[in-house]
Order: structure tokens, then C-alpha cells, then sequence
């Protein structure tokens, strides 16, 4: 996909003109400001063993989409950077990250241990367009063979590496994991307030599912009350059914301390009645507690399963 063709889907951006380079200083953009980051290592390992990665690499270190949930907001807390804005519209761009993952590549056998790209921040966000720190990842990769990759994103200038991901996908296992949380596009612009529409993230998996990439829906995370029950889910999982989907996942909502701070007052704010579920839910924990987690999770695989999930993608026409 032309780079042209996606700038209306970031409209912040369309007057950044062509690509800077990797090593310019930070520039602004509106109120977005882009700061290049040191790096020693590309590769992060990742010791929690109920994950299903080994390795997970975040080219970005904040993320302009402004998801009010998003649970990596804690990131920039290790720049002492503590309002909520910052995580939005302060953005880290990592130097040189294709010449270490090299260099990483050479020293470590990686076969087999399956690596996630963009489990923090989404690597497909609007300063991809300009510093294409994830697409220099992944043309290293192309140089290797016999690993396990996956991505997660919620944008379809993911569709501008189609080709790459392609050839790829002959070498390595290539998994694209598209996060669409509902189908409602009003819904979606309040709670995901920087982020393409469902509907071009819905065309993105259609697109990248033709392509013979294996492609899963994320439908996370699962808030009560705004977006778990079945008249949300179930429309949902139809379209990406219908879209080519592997598969659906979901987890519910986690709130640490930094995402708290932004969630909840714009909970109070747009969903006002949900405020005291919420306290009651998550005043005393990060996590939902374990009666309304199983809960839910029950009822997330007896859809999943009512509609065709996982699907194989020998067994499809
Ligand atoms: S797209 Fe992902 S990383 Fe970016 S703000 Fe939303 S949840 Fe956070």
C-alpha cells in the first residue's frame, strides 16, 4: 500500500512530508513529539512463562494512539515521564535498531523461540510512516530463516509490508494479530481515541488473511460493561470470521497504576454509571478478580467456539 494512501488515516501526520532519517533530531508534529532512543538490545526476553512468546521487541516507546486502556502507559514512567499525555504524544523512535537485532541475530539461535513484535507499543503507529523502525526489523529477519514471528497492531500500515511479511512467511511462521475491540466506530473513537476505525482494521485482516498470512483478532481487552457482552462480541466475531480470521482472543481489562490514572477519569467522564462497577472490580487489584474473570472468559470461548474459532487454515477453501 502506497505510504500516500495511509496518511488520511493519521491526519496529524499529512504535513510531515517525506521520511526523515533514523538519526535526526526529535521533531514535533502538532503536539506529538518524536525523540530518537539510544538502544543496547533490540531483543527483550520475556520470562513469564504463561506467555506464549520467548522474545518481544517494541520498536516504539509510547504510542500516539491514545488507547485509554492501554496498560504500557507504565513505560515512560522509567523516564520519569508521569502525566498520562506524555505516553501519547511523547514518542520514542530506537536508533539503529536494525544493526543490533543483526548483531543479536548472530550471537543467539533463535529458532524455534517464538518472538512478538509489539507487545507494548504498536509498532504500525503513525511515526512508522516516517522512521520505518519496524520494516528495518523486519527486512533483518528476511536474512534469517526457522523463527516464529508474530505482530500485533491495530493499523493497517501494516498493509505497506505485505510484501516483506510474505516473504517471510515462506521462511519463518508469520502470525499478523490485528486488535479490534468493537465494531462500533463511535464507540471505538472514545476508547481508542487516535486508532484507524474497526472498519479498516477489519479490511486490514481481510487483506492480510488473502495474502495466506495466518491472521488472529485480538478483541482485547475486555472492559464490562462496554464492550463483553454478546451483542458487541458477536457481530465481532462474524466479521472476522468472514473477513478470514484464524482465530479470535481476548483478555479482560488490566489496570495498573499508570493506566488507572487514565482510565478511570475518562471512565467517570464517558460512562459515568460504569464508575462504581469499576471501583468495586478493580479497587483492590490490577487484574479482574478470578469469579468474574472465569466469568467471562466462559463465555468469550462459547462464542468463539459458536463461531467457527479456531479455524484451520489447511481446512479453508
Ligand atoms: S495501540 Fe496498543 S500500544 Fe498503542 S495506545 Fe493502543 S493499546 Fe497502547
Amino acid at each position: 500500500m502506497a505510504e500516500q494512501a495511509l496518511l488520511p488515516l493519521y491526519p496529524q501526520l499529512t504535513a510531515l512530508g517525506t521520511p526523515a532519517p533514523t538519526a535526526s533530531p526529535s521533531r514535533e508534529n502538532n503536539d506529538v513529539e518524536y525523540v530518537p532512543l539510544a538502544i543496547g538490545s533490540v531483543l527483550n526476553r520475556c520470562l513469564n512463562p504463561r506467555l506464549p512468546f520467548r522474545w518481544t521487541i517494541n520498536p516504539y516507546r509510547g504510542c500516539e494512539l491514545a488507547c485509554t486502556y492501554c496498560y504500557a502507559r507504565y513505560t515512560h514512567r522509567f523516564f520519569e515521564l508521569t502525566r498520562w499525555q506524555d505516553f501519547e504524544r511523547r514518542i520514542f523512535f530506537k536508533r539503529r535498531a536494525a544493526s543490533r537485532l543483526e548483531r543479536e541475530l548472530r550471537r543467539r539461535d533463535l529458532r524455534r523461540q517464538p518472538i512478538a513484535i509489539g507487545t507494548a507499543t504498536d509498532p504500525y503507529q503513525p511515526a512508522e510512516i516516517h522512521y520505518r523502525v519496524t520494516r528495518s526489523l523486519l527486512e533483518v529477519f528476511a536474512s534469517v530463516e526457522s523463527l516464529e514471528l508474530s505482530i500485533t497492531t491495530k493499523s493497517p500500515l501494516i498493509l505497506r509490508d505485505l510484501d516483506l511479511l510474505t516473504t517471510l512467511d515462506r521462511v519463518h511462521s508469520v502470525t499478523a494479530q490485528v486488535t479490534i475491540t468493537t465494531l462500533d466506530p463511535g464507540l471505538a473513537r472514545r476508547i481508542e481515541q487516535r486508532a484507524p476505525s474497526p472498519q479498516a482494521r477489519l479490511r486490514t485482516v481481510r487483506t492480510l488473511a488473502a495474502a495466506g498470512i495466518s491472521t488472529t483478532v485480538f478483541c482485547m481487552p475486555l472492559m464490562p460493561g462496554i464492550n463483553n457482552d454478546e451483542d458487541s462480541l458477536a457481530p465481532l466475531f462474524a466479521a472476522a470470521r468472514d473477513a478470514g480470521a484464524d482465530d479470535v482472543v481476548a483478555s479482560p481489562l488490566f489496570l495498573r497504576p499508570a493506566a488507572r490514572d487514565r482510565f478511570l477519569p475518562w471512565l467517570r467522564s464517558e460512562f459515568p454509571a460504569l464508575e462504581g462497577l469499576y471501583r468495586s472490580l478493580y479497587g483492590r487489584q490490577d487484574y479482574l478478580p478470578t469469579v468474574q474473570r472465569d466469568r467471562l472468559m466462559a463465555h468469550f470461548r462459547h462464542l468463539r467456539l459458536l463461531y467457527g474459532f479456531p479455524r484451520r487454515r489447511a481446512a479453508r477453501g
